[in-house]
Formats: structure tokens, C-alpha cells, sequence
């Protein structure tokens, strides 16, 4: 069996012998590995001007230590502190922010960007030299997400939270003398983000069994030994120790790559990631910084996700009614009534979300066609997705033994309005997933109390 390592090596190996521009071709990752930055620049990227591009706390965490690295190397080196915008606390990954890193990085040729930081600062910095065609490094300052690795950025474009392509970064320094000592809550996020696996994963074969979605079983399996790894070491995780977090951001690493290789972020997103992306369009379009971090959130929709899945497989092919489904569903006009499921949402975002669930419902005979198709292969498509599975008490456990919030309660969402989300969250995207089928079949709003109360105690 191949080490998350050895597999790290392979796919830079193949990214370098390629050729191809926008692939991920050097991982440095261990103790100190930023002092190897410059070395390597030099050999890749003579004479050029470093930029380090960062926010005020991953500039401080790390940002002056590459500086002080890149400068001991006789490189010329420069750096750009973005800020956040004019009210808000904390940097968001908007168009607006991209343009003005592009416009920075476009005055010179000899400009080479490295993003010192977490996810935000390194989709800004993946988009904003995509756009222009440019290489880029990152030197992540937490193992907070898993985007690094990734062909795709999250963007806040319009109020809405959209994945847009970018390219690879081409190299990554990750240094776990800086990831290990980040805030535990942003390593234990990156553990929650990754805790999806095997629910995103059900989604993803859902969405290929019933809709014909394009699949890999190469991206699919890339992470199953990496993951299993990481399960192991979640108390570890949860404190800081250096093996466990370099178990932790390998994995995160091949998670970005089973991205770059699916060519969408399938294998590593689905339902529980809708509930993550709900919470922060509804904050963003109520003018009010996130909730919590991206995994933090990620985590607790892992729960609901496989509680939910779980039951599903749990279906006998008698119990999908594929007439019931048409007749509740006639035509696409309640869809033109859903405002009310989003209160917290401004009407140019719901305009949004009105079209992308338009893009995916089915209505009366195709939606009958469609479960009785579902229902005549229930037997198989229910044993291929109970062959990806975990159950979900143990992903549970894990999350608490990494220290990790699995309730919804702890980040502010009270009981009704966690039901909403579990409800409602899959209209804001036109990707099928579970939570559809679910939602066909007329269970979601049966099984969504059941499954907060396994959350957060019985309703009071
Ligand atoms: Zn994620």
C-alpha cells in the first residue's frame, strides 16, 4: 500500500515531468521547511521579486519568517498585507480583492507571488495569478482547509459563495513548525473539513448513479489510506502534536489533489459542505462576519450528512413511491415560493438560488422516470454506497477527540433555524446530492428533527 507520502511524490513526480503549466509539481512538508524556500526559488525562479502576499495575523505568524528566509537568500523579496474590507474584521475571498492583487502583480514581470496564509489568502493569491497565467507557491500557516492543492477556489461573488477554477499552485512549503502552533481551532477545522470524506464521497457516487455525473474511482480511492491515518491521530491533532499534524496537512494536501484530478471538488463536497456555504451566505448577506471557520462548520454538517445517509441506505426499494414524489412535485411553481425557507437572504441571492435549483429539480414525469429508475437499482446503488461508509457515532467520536464542536448550538444556530438549513440548503446548489433524493422522496422534513434532536438533545 502506498504511503500518503509516497503518493504525494508520485502525483508532484507526474506534475513535473508533464510539463504542464497550473499543476501542483513540489511539496516540501515537514519541520523548518521554509528555510529550503529560497534555494529552490532560485532554481525555478532566478531574479525574480518575491511577493509575499498575506493578511496582518499570517504575516505575523509566518510571513516574516519566509521574508527574513528569502532575504538570508539573497533574494529580493517585498510584501503585501491585504486588509480586510472597510468595516469587517477579518480578510474574505470577493472578486474585488482578487482584481486588486491582480493589479498589484500585473506591474512587474519579475513579480513572483507566494501566499503566506490560510485558505482565504491562498485562493486569493491561486485566482489572482491564474487570471494572469502566473506561477504561484503557498506556504500554508494552518491546516485549516484543503484547498492548497486544489484546481478551485471558494469566491464570494454577488453575495454568493461560488467555486471557480483557478490552477495549482506549484509549489507548497508546509511547515509544521508554523501549522502545528496556529490556533487549535483552525488545525481542528481542517480535521472537520476532511471528515466528510466518506458522506461526500456517497454523494458523489449518488450523483453518478442517478444523474450520470462524471466519476474517477482514481480520485475517489486516492484518500481512503491518508483518511484512515488521520482518524487514528485525532486527539493528537486536537493537541498540536508535530507528527499528527503532518499527518493531518498530508492529508489535506492529497485531498486537494483528489480535487485537482475529479476536476470539480466532488470528492471531497457535498451535502454537510452546502450546510457550511448556507451559514456563510446567510451571514454575508446580513452584512456580519462568519460564523466560524469553513471545517468548523464542515464538521458539524458531517454529522448531519451521514445521519442522513445513513437512514437513506437503510431504505428498502418498496418505500420509494416514485408516483407520491410526482404528485407532491407537479410543476416548478413552488419553487417561485421558497423566500420564506430563506429569511436571512438578500432577494439578489435568492434570485441566485431560485436558479440553481431550478437547474436540478425534476417535476411530475421526470421526476417519476427518474425514482423509478432509482427504485429498480435501489439494491445496487444502496450496496455501493454503503461499501464507501463510516458510521457516523464513529466520525462523531472523532471529532470530539480532536476537540472539535459537533453542535450547531455552539456556533450560534438555534434549533429551529438548524432545521431550516438541513431543509433548505440544498437549493443554493445545482449539484445533486443526497439531500435531494431525500428531499424527493418527501423524508427531509420527516427525518430533519429526528437528526437535530441526535445532535442537540430533545427539543425544549
Ligand atoms: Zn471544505
Amino acid at each position: 500500500m502506498e504511503t500518503a507520502s509516497q503518493l504525494l511524490d508520485r502525483l508532484t513526480a507526474d506534475a513535473a515531468r508533464s510539463g504542464q503549466p497550473g499543476r501542483t509539481r513540489h511539496i516540501a512538508l515537514g519541520e523548518g521547511v521554509i528555510d529550503a524556500l529560497p534555494a529552490w526559488l532560485d532554481a525555478q525562479h532566478p531574479g525574480r521579486i518575491d511577493v509575499i502576499v498575506a493578511d496582518a495575523n499570517t504575516y505575523a505568524a509566518a510571513g516574516k519568517r519566509v521574508e527574513a528566509a528569502l532575504e538570508g537568500g539573497g533574494r529580493f523579496t517585498t510584501h503585501l498585507v491585504l486588509d480586510p474590507r472597510p468595516g469587517e474584521d477579518t480578510l474574505t475571498c470577493e472578486t474585488g480583492v482578487i482584481e486588486a492583487l491582480r493589479t498589484f502583480l500585473v506591474a512587474s514581470d519579475r513579480f513572483n507571488a507566494i501566499a503566506v496564509g490560510s485558505g482565504t489568502v491562498s485562493d486569493i493569491v491561486k485566482r489572482a495569478c491564474s487570471e494572469l497565467e502566473r506561477p504561484c507557491q503557498v506556504v500554508p500557516t494552518a491546516a485549516s482547509m484543503n484547498g492548497y492543492t486544489s484546481g478551485i477556489v471558494a469566491v464570494l461573488a454577488g453575495g454568493v459563495k461560488r467555486t471557480w477554477p483557478c490552477r495549482q499552485a506549484e509549489a507548497i512549503f508546509a511547515d509544521i513548525d508554523v501549522i502545528r502552533h496556529a490556533p487549535a481551532v483552525m488545525n481542528q477545522a481542517g480535521f472537520g473539513d476532511l471528515l466528510s470524506k466518506p458522506y461526500s464521497h456517497a454523494d458523489w457516487l449518488l450523483s453518478h448513479l442517478v444523474r450520470g455525473v462524471s466519476y474517477s474511482d482514481e480520485a475517489a480511492r486516492l484518500l481512503d489510506e491518508a483518511w484512515r491515518q488521520m482518524i487514528a491521530r485525532a486527539e493528537g491533532i486536537g493537541r498540536g502534536e508535530a507528527e499528527a499534524t503532518r499527518v493531518l496537512m498530508e492529508t489535506i494536501l492529497v485531498s486537494g489533489f483528489s480535487m485537482a484530478i475529479a476536476g470539480s471538488s466532488a470528492p471531497a463536497s457535498g451535502g454537510e459542505h452546502l450546510i457550511s456555504h448556507y451559514w456563510d451566505m446567510e451571514e454575508h448577506c446580513q452584512d456580519r462576519p462568519v460564523r466560524a471557520l469553513h471545517g468548523t462548520q464542515v464538521g458539524i454538517g458531517t454529522l448531519v450528512s451521514g445521519r442522513l445517509i445513513e437512514r437513506l441506505v437503510g431504505l428498502e426499494a418498496s418505500e420509494i413511491d416514485p408516483d407520491a414524489a410526482a404528485a407532491r412535485r407537479p410543476d416548478p411553481s413552488w419553487i417561485d415560493a421558497i423566500d420564506a425557507d430563506h429569511p436571512l437572504l438578500t432577494p439578489e441571492v435568492i434570485a441566485e438560488v431560485k436558479a440553481q435549483l431550478r437547474d436540478k429539480q425534476l417535476h411530475a414525469d421526470a421526476l417519476r422516470d427518474e425514482l423509478a429508475r432509482v427504485r429498480d437499482a435501489w439494491p445496487e446503488i444502496r450496496e455501493r454506497l454503503r461499501a464507501s461508509l463510516v458510521p457516523p457515532d464513529e466520525v462523531a467520536a472523532a471529532l470530539h477527540a480532536a476537540g472539535a464542536t459537533s453542535r450547531a448550538s455552539a456556533i450560534g444556530v438555534d434549533r429551529p433555524h438548524f432545521e431550516r438549513t438541513i431543509r433548505v440548503c440544498r437549493h443554493i446548489r445545482s449539484r445533486y446530492v443526497a439531500l435531494d433524493l431525500i428531499d424527493d422522496l418527501g423524508l427531509l422534513e420527516r427525518w430533519t428533527p429526528e437528526i437535530v434532536t441526535s445532535m442537540e438533545g430533545p427539543a425544549r
